[in-house]
């Protein structure tokens, strides 16, 4: 069993870091699905423009999804009815089925094989009239069965043999990707890693969450939710993908003689005992099988439940916030992206745009934020609580420092600073996957406090005084 998405399986990668100032007409910032989709569209364009990396191409969020390119999204369409009226559900709608077409339009036209696989996509659960009926009211083929809806033209694929296909074709084209290359500053129009830095007319943010506070923009515009994830192998294929309206949130589906099985979802605020998240799952998947890999993600869910794809001035655009929708949402912002760029007419900008009318709902929901950062931002200093932790880990002051100590198998002490370097929150210490995991922002780092995930830019190595 590896601890590991089974999308990274036999990932191999030709990486170049950045070694030099650089001068280009756009920068864009993420190597996941948003960074490369809006790099292809920005192809061929007559413009200079280069991708950075912090880690590898597809090694963020977009390397742990469960992959699914689907337009039946939970209660999606009834909660936007709901709370921003029957246009806005209706133009979601539009802009999902349109993102399904600019992603399989592109794996058919470039030839990729990344086990596209077109399969039935169901929400199971109570309270789907409304939904079903909604779906009707836009034309929408939408199928019932026991305790379910169910469409039938949504896809699957391989996110990864996908990714690494598209950066062959950008430097094909040449667009230059810079790997291991962490952006930690933004000035103007200039882009700074430790070493060196970038002058770009158009700087793209397609770095997941926003890792410098943007002034109203996260953590206030939304949260982190984290899940399960395990996958089965000798499993009979049945063609489909499901998930689940209510809680326990479950979500599965399959990828060649594979199970691809998500349990559990919550805000990465609650519910931080890892291990016992970790054990909810192998308890529920036994019942399938063995499973080889399992792994965590978590993603960006908005107060709207909407995505922010658009201009935050005139040289800086963001894409984020996909709600766990980001297959779909990150091809579709790669296009919108491309088009404000190239001053090109999208119907979807008002949609997304950063700066967009509040409904009542939204504002109750960022209240509810506020709370939610408040009470993390506490529990999150309150965090050595010993009924979580084995012996092997230890909270401790050393002089002035608080520090958190992982003592491995072999007795080997690992120490990291236990602040995040964000927004100082207090670090908790995943005994499963072996990481240092912020409950605030989510921030993640290696048991040496090397950065695996922002909105943190910085390790938290602890250095002997
Ligand atoms: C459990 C789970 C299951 C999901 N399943 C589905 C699904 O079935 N279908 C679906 O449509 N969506 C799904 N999603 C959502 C989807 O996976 C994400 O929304 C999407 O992958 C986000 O893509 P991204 O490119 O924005 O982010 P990422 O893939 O994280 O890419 C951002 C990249 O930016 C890099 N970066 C960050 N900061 C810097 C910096 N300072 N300098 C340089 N680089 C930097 C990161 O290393 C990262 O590689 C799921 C999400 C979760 C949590």
């Amino acid at each position: 069993m590896k601890k590991q998405s089974i999308w990274l399986e036999n990932f191999k990668n030709q990486t170049k870091k950045l070694d030099t100032n650089e001068e280009c007409d756009v920068l864009i910032i993420g190597g996941g699905i948003t960074g490369l989709s809006t790099a292809y569209h920005l192809k061929g364009k007559n413009l200079k423009v280069i991708l950075v990396e912090r880690n590898e191409i597809g090694s963020g969020i977009t390397s742990k999804t469960t992959g699914k390119i689907t337009y039946l999204q939970e209660l999606i369409y009834s909660k936007l009815y709901k709370e921003k009226g029957k246009e806005v559900a209706k133009l979601y709608l539009n802009s999902q089925l349109d993102a399904i077409k600019i992603v399989t339009n592109i794996i058919k036209k470039e030839k990729i094989d990344c086990d596209l696989e077109q399969v039935k996509s169901y929400v199971i659960g109570n309270n789907l009239e409304k939904e079903k009926d909604i779906l009707k009211e836009f034309n929408i083929k939408v199928f019932e069965d026991k305790n379910a809806i169910f469409v039938d033209d949504t896809y699957v694929f391989h996110p990864i043999k996908y990714l690494v296909k598209i950066k062959e074709i950008l430097e094909n084209n040449n667009i230059k990707i810079y790997e291991h290359t962490n952006i930690i500053e933004i000035k103007n129009d200039i882009a700074y890693t430790k070493e060196y830095h970038i002058k770009a007319k158009n700087i793209v943010l397609a770095c997941h969450y926003p890792f410098f506070l943007l002034p109203l923009l996260m953590p206030i515009k939304g949260y982190l939710e984290k899940s399960y994830i395990a996958s089965i192998s000798n499993i009979e294929n049945k063609k489909l993908s499901a998930i689940t309206s209510n809680n326990p949130t479950i979500s599965l589906r399959y990828h060649l003689n594979n199970l691809i099985y998500l349990n559990g979802s919550h805000a990465i605020s609650n519910h931080q005992n890892e291990q016992k998240n970790f054990d909810n799952l192998i308890n529920e998947i036994k019942k399938y099988g063995t499973f080889d890999y399992i792994w965590s993600n978590q993603d960006i869910v908005t107060n709207d439940h909407l995505p922010i794809i658009g201009k935050i001035n005139d040289s800086l655009l963001i894409a984020t916030g996909y709600n766990t929708w980001g297959m779909t949402n990150g091809s579709l912002a790669g296009k919108i992206i491309s088009d404000l760029i190239l001053q090109i007419d999208n119907k979807y900008t008002d949609l997304f745009a950063v700066k967009r009318d509040k409904s009542l709902y939204e504002i109750k929901n960022i209240l509810n934020e506020i709370v939610r950062n408040g009470k993390s931002f506490t529990l999150s200093k309150l965090i050595n609580n010993k009924k979580w932790y084995s012996k092997q880990v230890q909270f401790k002051a050393i002089k002035n420092d608080k520090v958190g100590i992982y003592i491995d198998e072999n007795n080997q002490k690992h120490i990291v600073y236990n602040k995040c370097p964000h927004l100082k929150c207090g670090l908790i210490f995943n005994e499963f996957e072996k990481t240092w995991d912020c409950p605030c922002h989510g921030s993640r780092f290696d048991m040496d406090g090397n950065l695996i995930l922002g909105p943190s830019r910085y390790n938290i190595t602890y250095k002997k005084q």
